[in-house]
């Protein structure tokens, strides 16, 4: 023990990773651009509130950090008239969330990382891995070169340690268009009474009139409106300030002063990163892609998953952290969340892939029911979708009457079947050509029907870092 290792990134990942390693022994240090008052964003998240005992984190309100629970989701597609509505409903009571302060959950997660003797480096901008052959031994950093045994790859979905790393190791780096989605937040006032809102918490489907798709929220508080607006392209100001107008309209509840938040953050809205380690390296959370690709929620799933990350690194008593000693981490992770929430894609593709008037047919004709949309309870399996239903016939009879929809449906059934059945063929033992080959089949599941599905979006340029960012040498 006593091995030094640097988690890239001070995020929800990035510090319950560390708070456990250093526990176990390890010499941890994370390192953060950003300074520690300035972490995170204003406003609220929902979080399972049983991921903090899994990784030995005490639940904030032994610590006397405010939390409550979440109200219910009511769902609506374009047609967001009251008797096109889906209400979500839960069976169980672990199926509901707490709302948390951002700013809350940081200062959980510091005291949680600090207390057992993790090491924070706030304001050091990470450039890039440092490489020995194609084993990471460190990071660049505008403050100066740093070695570890270990690099965890915390840096959110950009992260420079993960876009930097060498071809040769196959592991992603950028992002196609149908694989992230660009969310602006902000609270504004609440000019009506709150207990005069029916719905306090819609997701709305494709609601505003942009032609591609779009998700939303308007949620009541008990003194603000949370508007949430996401889109596959970066909204400007004008466009966010119309459609907030237009959502006035039949929105009351949503003032026009805007109180808290305001930025436009891009979120994963794919599946899991193919390969997770190599040399030196791991990736967790958004840098490895692990939010749930329908509400694109990653916090309770990235402090899951540093669990998993954990005991695979505590485990090996070689303590070499080779591709080969991780992959345990990467294979337990497939094998206990990957697995289930992975398939979710195929789903969201689906449903980012028909358009306006087919999303409407399917919430009111019974295609899509509270069921399906519980998922988005913070669940990550999609045993959720797959569930058996008595109206399944009548279903499948509606959808077959749109033929273009039901032929999209077939290849995501299809494509589900192919991934249950690849993922079974995931090497147990590491071996760099064996994780490569089942990689590439686990992408292409992913990817052949793409250019079909969404014939004008471009597939050949990269998202995400620029071609300038990548040729850094170091
Ligand atoms: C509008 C919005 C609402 C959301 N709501 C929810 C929700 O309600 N529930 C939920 O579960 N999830 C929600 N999410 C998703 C959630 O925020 C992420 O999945 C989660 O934060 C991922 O944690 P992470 O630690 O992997 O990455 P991050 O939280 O992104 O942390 C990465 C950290 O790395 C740092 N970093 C990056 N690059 C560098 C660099 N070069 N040098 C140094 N530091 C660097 C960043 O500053 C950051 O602190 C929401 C996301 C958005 C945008």
């Amino acid at each position: 023990m006593g091995k030094k290792i640097i988690v890239a990134g001070a995020g929800h990942s990035g510090l319950t990773t560390a708070g456990q390693l250093a526990k176990a022994g390890f010499d941890v240090t994370v390192y953060e651009r950003h300074s520690k008052e300035d972490l995170g964003y204003d406003w609220y998240d929902a979080v399972n509130p049983n991921v903090f005992q899994v990784v030995g984190c005490p639940h904030p309100q032994e610590v006397g950090i405010p939390w409550k629970w979440r109200q219910d989701i009511t769902y609506f597609g374009p047609n967001t008239a009251d008797e096109h509505k889906v209400v979500q409903k839960f069976r169980k009571p672990e199926d509901i969330e707490i709302i948390m302060e951002r700013k809350d959950i940081y200062r959980l997660l510091i005291g949680f990382a600090e207390g057992n003797g993790v090491k924070m480096e706030y304001g050091v901008t990470i450039r890039g891995p440092i490489l020995a052959g194609d084993r990471v031994v460190g990071i660049s950093t505008d403050k100066g070169d740093v070695y570890a045994d270990l690099v965890i790859d915390a840096a959110g979905m950009n992260s420079v340690v993960r876009t930097k790393l060498p071809d040769c190791l196959h592991i992603q780096k950028d992002v196609l268009k149908n694989e992230r989605i660009f969310t602006y937040r902000a609270f504004y006032d609440l000019p009506v009474k709150r207990e005069d809102v029916t719905d306090r918490y819609k997701v709305m489907f494709r609601p505003d009139p942009c032609e591609d798709f779009s998700l939303s929220w308007i949620t009541t508080q008990d003194t603000y409106t949370d508007l949430l607006i996401g889109h596959m392209e970066p909204p400007s100001d004008e466009e966010i300030d119309d459609i907030a107008a237009w959502y006035r309209k039949t929105n009351p509840q949503l003032g026009p002063h805007r109180l808290r938040g305001g930025q436009t953050v891009p979120i994963p809205f794919r599946r899991p990163l193919s390969i997770l380690v190599a040399d030196g390296y791991a990736a967790i959370g958004d840098s490895a892609f692990m939010t749930m690709p329908l509400n694109c929620s990653g916090i309770s799933t990235s402090i899951e998953v540093s669990k998993i990350l954990a005991d695979a690194i505590i485990a090996d008593k070689t303590e070499t952290f080779s591709a080969e000693t991780l992959w345990p981490y990467q294979y337990n992770f497939y094998r206990k969340i990957g697995n289930s929430l992975a398939p979710i894609s195929l789903v969201k593709d689906l449903i980012i892939s028909i358009d306006h008037q087919q999303t409407d047919y399917a919430f009111d004709t019974g295609i899509i029911t509270w069921r399906e949309l519980s998922i988005t309870a913070d669940q990550h399996s999609i045993w959720k979708f797959l569930h058996f239903d008595p109206r399944l016939p009548k279903r499948g009879l509606t959808l077959a009457k749109d033929r273009d929809m039901l032929m999209k449906a077939v290849g995501t059934v299809a494509d589900t079947a192919a991934f249950l059945a690849w993922t079974r063929t995931m090497p147990k033992t590491y071996s760099r050509a064996a994780v490569q080959r089942w990689a590439k089949g686990y992408d292409k599941i992913f990817t052949h029907r793409l250019r079909k599905m969404f014939p004008t979006y471009s597939f050949d340029q990269p998202e995400n870092a620029t071609k300038e960012e990548r040729t850094v040498t170091l």
